[in-house]
């Protein structure tokens, strides 16, 4: 594609980086034909070339966002979906970044949607202000009538109660059944999920001690950043990213990591970002692009590093038939695809991938909430998709998504990493008491 920044521009990193990926772009088309929002809604402007032509038109007449363009790009998941597709490997994920940053400098949205887009900031990206927000909305939620739709959505979604705990909370989880630590990781716990489901957070810790590896999670570290970079919050986003790259980084050259582990695909495909962000700063470039390289999603990390003992086949538990769903960060974000599968297969059950599992199941982030109808659209799809294989259980790696598909079937959701714990050791999980 031919592109018009003029040299002034070109001064301008975001302006190099985006122009080095519209140039990719030969305008096939071929990534309309994987793009959820094209296929629901049918329009040029909601498929991915669609939004790539608002991109660049927006930035080389470096030209303030409009209605149009917003409305067109807020409707875009970020799943990534496109990118898998594209032919000529255009990094849609960083265009459309530097999109929502163009956007969230240029544009003045409406009160409400300002309201709305700073009360998801406020209440997701740290856990303390999540629970506060939480015990605050059962007072407000026969109010809630009166708040703009996407609130209402969120205190709707806003849990009544807290699962208890079953790990204490430490700095450090040393290996178990291992005299001396055969590998040494950090732990992103998240900020959210720790809340809602913390026993994602304790299978992972469980099962890494178990196979003599020691977990630590670093004071300081919560949120990945992501929500605020996705919501275009650059500042907010810039000061969690680095935060989080000096405890990192410090901890590996003081004390050493092997690994960062994240369990929310989400988030891991942030991290593994982080060197892009900085690839201009001098003191971080280093350090962010050392983080990036650490980081694995557990199902990558188990299956490269870990020979799994798996207790519970050997013991012929019954077999169970899982329908595996594939978060878009996971397939999409981080090219992961394989090692959940695999995992899981080693449980002796039968893992069967999702009709149509390339498109997304309308969590996304915040999506889901500030863009209800769509969002909801693409969880019955998905629903109806599962359904055609009749599993007893759905398997994913994604906070998001697990709530997401949660939230339209009976049909049990677990995290991968619940699965390959309970199977090497660990308890059989809470959702699956009635099957
Ligand atoms: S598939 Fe790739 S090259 Fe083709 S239009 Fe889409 S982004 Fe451009
Ligand atoms: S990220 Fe997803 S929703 Fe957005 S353009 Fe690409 S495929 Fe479509």
């Amino acid at each position: 594609m031919q592109t018009n920044f003029s040299k002034e521009q070109l001064k301008d990193k975001s302006n190099i980086s985006s122009e080095k990926i519209l140039r990719k772009c030969v305008h096939c088309g071929f990534c309309n034909a994987t793009c959820p929002t094209y296929h629901l809604l049918g329009d040029e402007l909601d498929g991915p070339r669609g939004r790539i032509y608002l991109i660049k038109d927006m930035l080389e007449k470096n030209k303030p966002a409009n209605e149009k363009i917003v409305k067109h790009i807020d409707r875009c998941l970020s799943c990534y979906s496109c990118m898998t597709t594209c032919p000529s490997g255009v990094n849609y994920m960083h265009l459309i970044d530097h999109g929502r940053r163009h956007i969230e400098k240029t544009y003045k949205r409406s009160f409400k949607d300002r309201f709305a887009r700073g009360f998801l900031s406020l209440a997701l990206s740290k856990s303390i202000n999540f629970k506060i927000i939480a015990i605050l909305t059962q007072f407000i939620k026969p109010l809630r009538f009166f708040f703009p739709k996407s609130i209402r959505e969120t205190i709707a979604f806003m849990p009544k109660k807290f699962p208890k705990k079953t790990l204490p909370s430490m700095n450090i989880y040393p290996a178990t059944n291992k005299k001396k630590a055969v590998a040494r990781v950090a732990l992103l716990t998240g900020c959210v999920q720790k809340v809602i489901s913390p026993q994602i957070n304790e299978s992972t810790i469980r099962l890494l001690n178990r196979h003599g590896i020691e977990v630590v999670v670093l004071k300081g570290i919560e949120c990945c950043g992501s929500l605020n970079h996705h919501l275009g919050k650059e500042d907010l986003a810039n000061q969690t990213f680095k935060k989080n790259i000096s405890i990192w980084y410090d901890e590996y050259l003081n004390n050493g990591l092997d690994a960062i582990i994240s369990n929310t695909s989400g988030c891991g495909t942030t991290l593994k970002d982080y060197g892009f962000i900085f690839r201009s700063d001098k003191e971080l470039k280093k350090k962010a692009k050392k983080i990036s390289e650490l980081t694995k999603d557990i199902s990558e990390y188990l299956e490269e590093n870990i020979k799994l003992n798996f207790i519970k086949k050997k013991q012929n538990e019954k077999q169970y038939k899982i329908a595996y769903h594939s978060a878009c960060s996971m397939q999409h974000g981080q090219n992961v695809h394989h090692a959940p599968i695999n995992l899981i297969k080693k449980t002796g059950n039968e893992v069967f991938d999702i009709p149509d599992g390339h498109l997304c199941c309308g969590s996304a982030g915040t999506y889901n909430l500030l863009q209800k109808d769509i969002a909801k659209k693409l969880l019955n799809n998905k629903i109806l998709n599962i359904k055609k294989i009749k599993p007893q259980f759905i398997a994913t790696g994604n906070i998001g998504c697990i709530t997401q598909i949660a939230s339209g079937t009976i049909i049990p959701i677990l995290h991968t990493v619940e699965i390959i714990d309970w199977y090497t050791g660990g308890p059989r999980p809470e959702v699956l008491k009635k099957i």
